[in-house]
């Protein structure tokens, strides 16, 4: 997984299972600090997570 941001290879990858037990991955890149997550092939960003969290937990 290269970073959508600035193309590096250099990526952190941790896996998360969320409160409604789907798993999502996520990502962090070193060089520009950017942070994403993936559901299932859909990238999300960490306002759709937080909407994804607080749903499951309703
Ligand atoms: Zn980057």
């Amino acid at each position: 997984m290269d970073c959508p941001q600035c193309g590096a290879a250099d990526v952190i990858e941790i896996k998360h299972r969320l409160p409604d037990d789907s798993e999502v991955q996520f990502f962090s890149c070193h060089r520009c600090e950017e942070k994403w997550w993936d559901r299932s092939g859909d990238q999300l960003n960490l306002k759709e997570i937080l909407e994804l969290v607080r749903k499951a937990r309703a």
